[in-house]
């Protein structure tokens, strides 16, 4: 992962690649996994830093859906059950178990959700995370010793995946230069270029940081672009339909004493019909999320609205009432839904993926969701090869390991998630004792995590290092705008940069971070 040497590749590649991606998410990732893994030569532009879309903004579960299955979209929760088998065996060192209670404040909840979790646990088969149960109140006061407890009879606990999904990215992303593939940060596709038939044969793009003029061809280009994806398929057809309906979802964080367990709680019903999760991650609690349709942007922002949302219904189920005060992070994602017809309510609509094949040759793949990334890939590169007319190879992703892959990852206790890469990063401190230094006492993540995001993850600006190398702007945005002189410092002496880009760097930072403070 060494951006200029990225670069020279690039530029020395005359031959029309098998498959451009474009976009650096979970699904633009996934699809350069599976298509460098079956052999192919796959290059993959991201506008800005990989993870910096929905992608790093999730709900950071790794579920089948409960919410699905009340929808009655068995296959759905089936095929995202299966996929979370896979990524626990893939990727154990990110992906763990983790227990759900749904509170019970009415007696028909624990026959209906009692059934209803079964289902789940048989859906799963196999692949299944533990089994569900019906608990006494006592038991559910056990496992959430803040929960509301006025009208509280008991409740119900299953089992799902949680992760850290821009960490699980990362390594996707070291995963696919593994298996051969390129990949370039920083790189906005500008344009598509045709052949004499109009044919979608390739890319104009932009490396970012100089301004120089990237183009490259292709046998078939793949939009992965998210919550963004009409807006390339417009640059091939002026006159395509729109395929997503983008809708915001946010989460605040608080601290960890408001669900100080290991158990998280999810709520199937609140007043706007969607799931509320509480959930412990990272020392901290996470509460999401919202359902609101909107206008893409690259860095959304939470509404009041929705921020009173979340803080009056999750205040109905914490025995703490947290405030605005206490939100020590907010940060917003878009879902790229694919649009329904009939349905103006987003939340609504499904979750399943599509691949999508435009006149012009582009192939879109969109919708579905975390979770499902390694079907969606598969799915998209079949059409892909079948339409480039490769030769045909089958996927091998599901027994692939992810970069990073250690079973007993804790061991490397506030290093677990880098997995395999923790020992180097020890190294350094064991090379330079002064990269042992915390950048923050509120939060474990020391110098040495800096300078291994810079030389072996491609990390380019202080943002990519704060909101998705570390997680610290997401976890809490004043200790991370307090880290950044600090990793400013860092990023400097390993790029060799001056003042002016440090001075550049900061104002950008403080200026993103504002986002996802509440005033
Ligand atoms: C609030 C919320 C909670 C969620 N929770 C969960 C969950 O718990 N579990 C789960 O399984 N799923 C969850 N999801 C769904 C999941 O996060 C998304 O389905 C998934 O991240 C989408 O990935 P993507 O790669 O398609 O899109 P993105 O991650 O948005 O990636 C698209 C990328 O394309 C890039 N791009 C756009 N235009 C260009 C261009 N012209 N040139 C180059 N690059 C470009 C963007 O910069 C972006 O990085 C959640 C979604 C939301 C919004």
């Amino acid at each position: 992962m060494n951006r200029a040497g990225v670069l020279s590749r690039i530029r020395s590649h005359s031959a029309a690649w098998d498959i451009i991606v474009v976009g650096g998410g979970a699904t633009g990732v996934g699809v350069a996994i599976d298509a460098a893994a079956r052999g192919y030569d796959v290059l993959l532009l991201e506008q800005s830093d990989f993870g910096k879309g929905t992608s790093s903004r999730s709900t950071k579960l790794v579920h089948g859906g409960v919410r699905y299955l009340e929808q009655g979209n068995l296959s759905l929760v089936m095929e995202a059950l299966h996929e979370r088998g896979l990524l626990l065996r893939n990727a154990p060192h990110l992906v763990h178990n983790l227990g759900f209670v749904v509170p019970r404040y009415d007696w028909w909840e624990a026959p209906f959700y009692g059934i209803g979790l079964k289902l789940y646990d048989l859906l799963a088969g196999k692949y299944g995370f533990g089994a569900s149960q019906i608990l006494s109140l006592e038991q559910t006061r056990e496992y959430l010793p803040t929960i509301e407890l006025e009208g509280l009879r008991g409740g119900v606990i299953y089992f799902d995946g949680q992760f850290d999904d821009a960490r699980l990215l990362i390594n996707m992303v070291a995963t696919a230069f593994e298996q051969g593939a390129t990949l370039l940060n920083c790189a906005p596709v500008t344009a598509l270029t045709r052949d004499t038939h109009g044919y979608v044969n390739g890319v104009v793009a932009a490396d970012a940081e100089t301004g120089e003029e990237l183009r490259a061809t292709a046998k078939v280009v793949v939009n992965a672009t998210g919550a963004f994806s009409d807006n390339l398929r417009l640059q091939a057809d002026a006159a395509a339909a729109p395929l997503i309906a983008p809708s915001q979802g946010i989460h605040l964080v608080f601290d960890r004493r408001f669900l100080p367990g290991t158990t998280a709680i999810m709520v199937p019903h609140t007043s706007d019909g969607r799931v509320m999760f509480a959930i412990p991650w990272h020392g901290h609690t996470l509460v999401g999320t919202t359902d609101t349709p909107v206008v893409p942007a690259l860095e959304p922002v939470a509404t009041e609205q929705e921020v009173d949302f979340l803080l009056s219904t999750s205040s109905r189920y914490l025995a703490t009432k947290p405030t605005r005060s206490d939100v020590l992070s907010v940060f917003a994602g878009i879902r790229p839904l694919v649009h329904g017809e009939g349905s103006t309510e987003t939340s609504a609509l499904s979750r399943d993926h599509v691949v999508h094949i435009d006149k012009s040759g582009l192939i879109t793949v969109c919708g579905g969701k975390w979770t499902t990334y390694r079907k969606m890939a598969e799915d998209c590169v079949n059409q892909a090869a079948t339409l480039a007319q490769l030769n045909e190879r089958a996927s091998v992703t599901d027994h692939l390991p992810i970069h990073g892959f250690h079973n007993s990852a804790e061991q490397f206790a506030d290093l677990a998630v880098y997995g395999s890469d923790a020992p180097e990063i020890l190294k350094l401190v064991e090379a330079d004792a002064s990269l042992a230094v915390r950048l923050h006492p509120d939060l474990p993540y020391i110098a040495a995590e800096v300078v291994w995001a810079v030389r072996a993850e491609m990390a380019r600006t202080v943002e990519d290092v704060l909101a998705r190398r570390l997680r610290a702007l997401f976890l809490n945005a004043r200790a991370a705008l307090k880290m950044a002189p600090a990793v400013v410092e860092i990023m400097a002496r390993e790029f060799g940069a001056g003042e002016a880009w440090k001075s550049r760097e900061l104002a950008a930072f403080e200026a993103i971070a504002a986002n996802y403070q509440l005033h």
